[in-house]
């Protein structure tokens, strides 16, 4: 389920603005691909990110990642400590888990996740000491076979919220196939200041992050694509980079989603990732600018993914927040340190409001990919009714994948999957673009979704 909408609530703002919805935008001259002028609700921007106390329990899923979930290293029962390693498989495409406490392991058990299906969770019962275990130690890294243990073993996914194991992403059979890292710094989503805040407080571990991924996977040039709604960050990077010249601060005309991955490698680089190709293929590693930091600050202390930084925002939150989180804390303890709710949340949502996912209950634990919950009143979460398609072709206009949403929304009606193969529905990136524009309220990336899903190899 998404957020569809907000994307009403959204546009509504943004008439207020006066801004057009759909166009092609121009980055300083330069052809830039479509997506839509939402406003931005940075309300947390300048606001530091706060430690939250120790929960009482925290729920650690064993699945926080794409690929294979970890099988429990311990049992109930178990005392455990910070950045203790809690589960891990001989799969590939995985992750590593670590304990985000100190305490006691009250049980392993299975719960539903924020998405409606169900996974393994530590539950451990705090202690409040935050020991931390003899198992974190600064690895030892000089060649690119003992970095990529180093990545895997720091439990790192994309932070950016895809849950990629960054591993491997960075396990590349030849070198040479790449030659640039793309930094994403776009956070192009309303609301979302996290990744804003790891380029104001964390820009040391960020360039040290990013110089260690150039160095071991041998590349030439480090692009940081950053949106222009940013100014000191962009600022502060440019300061600190201009003697270096493997740095490349791309300050990027505010639209979104200049943050997708296709995007934003066509708005720095210029290259092309076309159809059915991976970014390697086209000689560049994308890493979110979050997941860069967390690495370089990884390689000096050996302290595992065991945080997160979430904005807590949205119009029933108390006092919104940059929030730094033990992995496995309840949504439900985060925004009660944030003062709780001031309305009753009618929506609430994991993530931004235009790719973010609906929660029913803050009663979840957040995950590793986790950038945002927002909650709003129900002034914000009125439901609009959909009317009949008036062919105004805005939803075409403002799609960056090129797509034509309106014509995906009668095949897959009609089922006619020959057609949905033949409008290219694979390629949706799911931005929300389409819905964000419609003046019929269509829910356009609800049917892309479920389109795609219809045209799937089947299982
Ligand atoms: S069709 Fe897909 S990629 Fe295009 S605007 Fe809609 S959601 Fe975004
Ligand atoms: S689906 Fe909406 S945006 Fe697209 S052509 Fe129809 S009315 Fe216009």
């Amino acid at each position: 389920m998404d957020c569809n909408r907000f994307f009403v609530l959204m546009r509504h703002e943004e008439e207020k603005f006066n801004v057009m919805g759909a166009k092609i935008v121009s980055n300083n001259g330069k052809k830039t691909l479509h997506g839509v002028h939402a406003p931005h609700f940075k309300n947390t921007t300048e606001l530091v990110p706060e430690v939250m106390p120790v929960p009482e329990k925290v729920y650690i899923s064993l699945h926080q990642h794409m690929g294979a979930p970890c099988e429990p290293l311990v049992k109930k029962g178990d005392t455990v400590k910070v950045g203790q390693l809690i589960g891990d498989t001989s799969a590939f495409m995985s992750a590593k888990t670590h304990s985000s406490v100190s305490g006691t392991v009250e049980a392993i058990t299975t719960m539903t996740t924020s998405m409606g299906g169900t996974d393994q969770y530590v539950v451990i019962k705090t202690d409040g000491l935050q020991e931390v275990s003899e198992e974190v130690k600064p690895p030892v890294v000089t060649n690119y076979q003992e970095f990529l243990t180093a990545v895997k073993n720091s439990g790192l996914v994309g932070l950016g919220g895809a849950g990629f194991p960054t591993f491997v992403k960075f396990n590349l059979k030849d070198l040479n196939m790449v030659d640039t890292l793309v930094i994403n710094a776009a956070e192009c989503e309303p609301y979302i200041t996290t990744d804003y805040r790891t380029c104001m407080d964390k820009t040391k571990e960020l360039l040290a992050g990013a110089r260690a991924i150039a160095k071991y996977l041998e590349l030439k040039d480090i692009y940081i694509g950053i949106e222009d709604n940013k100014p000191k960050a962009i600022e502060l990077l440019e300061k600190e980079t201009k003697d270096d010249p493997a740095f490349h601060i791309v300050s990027m005309k505010a639209s979104y989603p200049k943050g997708a991955e296709k995007v934003i490698v066509y708005e720095t680089t210029g290259r092309v990732i076309k159809e059915g190709q991976l970014p390697f293929q086209a000689g560049v590693i994308v890493s979110n600018v979050t997941s860069v930091a967390f690495l370089g600050e990884y390689l000096e202390t050996g302290m595992p993914l065991v945080t997160r930084t979430l904005t807590i925002d949205g119009s029933a939150i108390a006092n919104p927040k940059n929030v730094v989180a033990p992995i496995g804390a309840m949504f439900e303890d985060i925004v009660n340190f944030c003062g709780g709710y001031k309305e009753e949340p009618v929506k609430m949502l994991m993530g931004g409001p235009m790719m973010g996912i609906t929660i029913y209950t803050d009663n979840l634990p957040m995950v590793k990919n986790n950038n945002a919950m927002l909650a709003f009143g129900a002034e914000q979460a009125k439901v609009y009714e959909e009317t009949a398609c008036i062919r105004c072709g805005r939803c075409v206009r403002a799609c960056p994948m090129s797509l034509m949403p309106a014509a995906i929304e009668t095949a897959y009606k009609l089922k006619k999957e020959d057609e949905l193969k033949a409008l290219k529905v694979n390629l949706c990136i799911e931005c929300g673009c389409c819905s964000y524009v419609c003046p019929a309220h269509r829910q356009l990336v609800v049917t892309n979704k479920m389109a795609k899903r219809m045209i799937a190899p089947k299982k």
